[in-house]
């Protein structure tokens, strides 16, 4: 391995205790439930859960149990309870599905990365990455999408199998 990469490694191990540099501004997730999967969106206008609750009171576990996981990259408040939710067991999953990352899987999310020198776009598409930067143009992978892998870890696609952390 060369030495660009391993300078490359090295900031990304940096950077992944670092997940407030990366703002998520839209992504889709599948997620288990107890009992179904459901697909849960974010985009400009806010959240959308494919399950019943949502439909119902505007807010669910499985959108509860992600603003939990993902806290530091939303950017965003989290969304007050909907009327006439069983906040009691919804809060109960949520916080169960927060702790069980593998019941999570990403489609695609598209997130800014504010690195230590300037600010990138990255991106995420059925196991494809993308990042605007120049290492990732020739090389395929970056420090911030290294760096990504490793925040959400077992959710994502990983490019990078020669990397061990
Ligand atoms: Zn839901
Ligand atoms: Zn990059």
């Amino acid at each position: 391995m060369d030495y660009g990469m391993i300078g490359k490694i090295e900031k990304a191990h940096r950077y992944a205790l670092e997940p407030q540099r990366i703002t998520l501004s839209a992504l889709t997730v599948e997620i288990r439930g107890d009992n179904n999967t459901y697909t849960v969106s974010l985009a400009e206008s806010g959240w959308t859960c494919s399950c019943a609750g949502f439909e119902a009171h505007g807010l669910c576990p499985h959108i509860m149990a992600l603003e939990k996981v993902l806290h530091p990259m939303l950017k965003r408040p989290a969304s007050p309870y909907g009327h006439g939710q069983s906040v009691v067991s919804d809060v109960e999953k949520a916080g169960r599905y927060s702790h069980e990352t593998d019941r999570i899987r990403f489609k695609s999310f598209d997130a800014s990365f504010s690195g230590e020198n300037s600010t990138h776009q990255m991106s995420y598409r059925d196991g494809e990455w993308g990042c605007d930067c120049d290492f990732f143009h020739s090389r395929k992978v970056c420090s911030h999408t290294m760096a990504m892998e490793r925040i959400v870890s077992g959710m994502v696609s990983v490019v990078t199998p020669l990397i061990h952390y």
